[in-house]
């Protein structure tokens, strides 16, 4: 998840990132009245474009069944324009400023752009076409310009800035106060105290940034048909269920070449079907077209990624920092890029000695089943699974067959936040969807009253980008009297036509993670648009989340939804004893292949401005080699050229976020199983001094309030099998 590339307060949420598992964030709405008596041409076009109008619908949900592809343009080209006449209105006020004229009006604006823009960069990642691409490549550069055009204005920022100066005395309560802080700090990291020349380059910077950041993502959705594997038989394909059999048969037959079967490439390094093929010429060739994607030819990714580090670093410099990163850690919770370094430093040496016990146990396994060659990282995974296997007598397939989708959802997800928070959801087939798949819920709190709206698209389809996210379509807020409208989206594939889909632990767990996000933005409870939900620091976001994801294992939850697919019966207590068992299993991989990524992550944003463009693969070689984590057998969860969070989504030296997200996770998770676990006193106690504040409080306080005292990361190294040492 991550939080808007432009400032909230400009109203374009441009939501197209990231968390593996992201969200979005950061909104802004504003006056309908205004809006829609902008100009006739508008007046007009809202008769036939439903994006030009606030939304009829309950809770201003979009109208899926009027929208169509030809609206959006349009109303993003308006939208921009009526908040451009809107800001100048405020910044050319004669009245000297005050909260309301100045911020409350800046917070108001943007209506129509942040209606439209917030509908369709949700389509551009669950519904793209090459026309909604071309309308992403013509907005980038437009709406990074708008952007600017507002952060970048002297008179704007004069009365921003003179609203701050002042604003202890202006009678402002603690939102309102931290909200003026919020809009300076903002103005002041966009450059806005620069000299007209400095802000030339820094207009010339964030338009090239946004366009090589789209191409770099357009660059993904393209490649992943042209890196697909085909297989020509059956017998090549050995270790796969028969449900994926036919399934990659489908696959190809919908691709055109009936009687082949497709392996599709997911958006990480490691690929699922590496788990169970047993050929390994097939593995090999999967492996490489994962970790060699977007190197050459139309696709290739790599100028661009060294383009972007240098340019990142060039605007860094201009505002004053040593590096991207420096930067974009200053207004986080971890604050400075040693603390991140330090965190990971301080967990790398036990982190290696776990993964290297783990690749002995592995090749010890190729040798047993008569073998003879070294570890690579396309063995990796098949033969962790037969040491599983042997350890835990733990088969993923069978274990699958207890997480029947609708029984997840339902009996597992649902059912948790009903037990934590009191809620209910309501399915609502009478609200349009985008897309067949897509299920509208209404949401309930425990007195009965109707809170939000949640969208649920879980299932893998052409068009979709690969992860797992949350965004809204309407971010809470009482201002605007605006209520929630949450959506989360995954890529769990579709069980055969007419079968149940049968949904990997992992997926299970990655529902509870995206849902964590969904309730931080359904229990918004804030006054401004600004702060609501998931507007929160980047290493603050991935909390609600991870702290949700450990529910899915719980006792009192597993119990009620893991039941077989076909027979009803529970899970045998020997089964669920081995899935908590194993828990721990692989986690020095696990947490290898996400530290490389993160470090990779930090090093592109520690270059500084004068760095010359960089080799991209030598960069990396040396960038895991000086943190010694350049383990052969265990590369980067994502390499340079498809780190989409990093390169196109808004996680630039952020990625470690996930990390710092967990230790809060861990150590509110351990409190709470401390405090009687699953029940309604502890999830009111998260609900009100985590989920509904938002970013209306500094985040270490917030969690104070709801711990009692600051995390640790004791929780985490359990959490992880770390602090006792694997296995
Ligand atoms: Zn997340």
């Amino acid at each position: 998840m991550r939080k808007t590339l432009i400032a909230s307060a400009i109203g374009a949420a441009i939501t197209l990132s990231a968390c593996s598992k992201p969200a979005e964030e950061a909104t802004t709405t504003a006056a309908v009245e205004q809006t829609q008596t902008a100009t006739p041409a508008a007046e007009q076009g809202a008769v036939s474009n439903p994006l030009l109008a606030k939304s009829t619908l309950q809770y201003e949900a979009p109208a899926f069944d009027q929208i169509k592809v030809e609206h959006y343009q349009p109303a993003l080209e308006e939208g921009i324009k009526q908040q451009m006449a809107e800001i100048l209105t405020i910044a050319g006020n004669t009245e000297p400023a005050t909260f309301d004229n100045t911020i409350v009006a800046m917070e108001k604006s943007g209506e129509l752009l942040n209606r439209a823009s917030r509908v369709f960069y949700n389509m551009t990642g669950t519904i793209s076409n090459p026309t909604i691409q071309q309308i992403q490549s013509e907005m980038a550069p437009k709406l990074a310009a708008h952007s600017d055009n507002i952060n970048l204005n002297p008179q704007l920022f004069a009365r921003v800035k003179s609203l701050y100066d002042t604003r202890a005395t202006l009678g402002l309560d603690a939102e309102a106060t931290r909200l003026v802080e919020d809009y300076y700090e903002r103005f002041v990291r966009a450059g806005a105290n620069l000299t007209e020349e400095q802000k030339t380059k820094i207009r010339a910077l964030n338009e090239e940034q946004s366009t090589l950041t789209n191409n770099y993502q357009q660059n993904l959705m393209a490649m992943k048909d042209q890196i697909a594997v085909y297989v020509d038989t059956k017998e090549e394909l050995a270790g796969l269920s028969e449900a994926e059999i036919t399934a990659a048969a489908e696959g190809a037959k919908a691709k055109g070449k009936e009687g082949k079967f497709i392996i599709e490439i997911t958006n990480t390094t490691r690929q699922p079907a590496l788990a169970s093929l047993e050929n390994r010429e097939l593995r090999k060739k999967i492996w490489e077209a994962s970790a060699n994607r977007g190197t050459s030819g139309e696709t290739d990714n790599q100028p661009i990624v060294a383009r972007l580090a240098q340019l990142r670093a060039e605007r860094a410099a201009l505002l004053g920092y040593n590096n991207w990163a420096t930067y974009q850690l200053e207004p986080t919770m971890a604050k400075t890029p040693k603390a991140v370094m330090d965190m990971f430093a301080s967990m790398v040496p036990a982190v290696i000695e776990n993964t290297k016990k783990e690749a002995e146990a592995i090749q010890a396994m190729i040798k047993e089943t008569g073998s003879d060659f070294e570890l690579q990282p396309w063995d990796w995974e098949f033969y962790a699974e037969k040491v599983r296997k042997a350890k835990y007598d733990l088969d993923e397939a069978q274990v699958r067959e207890y997480f029947e989708f609708e029984r997840v959802l339902t009996d597992g997800m649902f059912y948790t936040m009903n037990k934590l928070f009191g809620i209910t959801m309501k399915e609502r087939p009478d609200l349009p969807v985008y897309h067949p798949d897509v299920k509208a819920y209404e949401v309930f709190d425990g007195d009965g009253s109707s809170i939000a709206l949640f969208y649920a698209d879980y299932f893998a389809r052409d068009g979709k980008r690969g992860g797992a996210w949350m965004s809204s379509f309407v971010a809470q807020n009482k201002l605007l009297n605006q209520k929630p409208v949450v959506v989360n989206v995954m890529n769990i594939p579709k069980g055969p036509a007419g079968e149940p889909t049968l949904v990997s632990y992992d997926n299970v767990t990655t529902m509870f993670h995206e849902f964590g996000h969904a309730v931080h933005g359904l229990f918004s409870d804030v006054t401004y648009p600004t702060l609501a939900g998931t507007a929160v620091s980047r290493d603050f976001v991935e909390f609600p989340s991870t702290f949700q994801e450990d529910w899915a294992a719980h006792p009192d939850v597993i119990g009620n939804y893991a039941k077989h697919y076909k027979t009803g019966e529970a899970i045998p207590a020997e089964l669920l004893a081995k899935i908590m068992k194993s828990r721990s299993f692989n986690q020095g991989f696990d947490t290898l292949e996400y530290m490389s990524a993160a470090l990779l992550d930090m090093e592109w944003h520690a270059l500084p401005a004068d760095a010359p463009l960089q080799d991209v693969q030598k960069f990396e070689a040396e960038a895991l080699k000086k943190h010694g984590v350049d383990l052969i057998a265990v590369p980067p969860r994502y390499k340079s050229t498809y780190f989409a969070h990093v390169f196109s989504g808004g996680y630039s030296a952020s990625y470690y976020a996930y990390m710092w997200s967990e230790i809060l996770a861990a150590d509110a998770y351990a409190h709470v199983q401390n405090q009687g676990g699953l029940k309604l006193e502890n999830g009111i106690n998260f609900r009100k001094n985590i989920l509904s504040i938002g970013n209306s409080k500094d985040p270490m306080e917030a969690y104070k309030a709801f711990r009692g005292q600051e995390p640790t990361t004791d929780a985490l190294l359990i959490r992880r099998g770390l602090k006792t040492g694997i296995n």
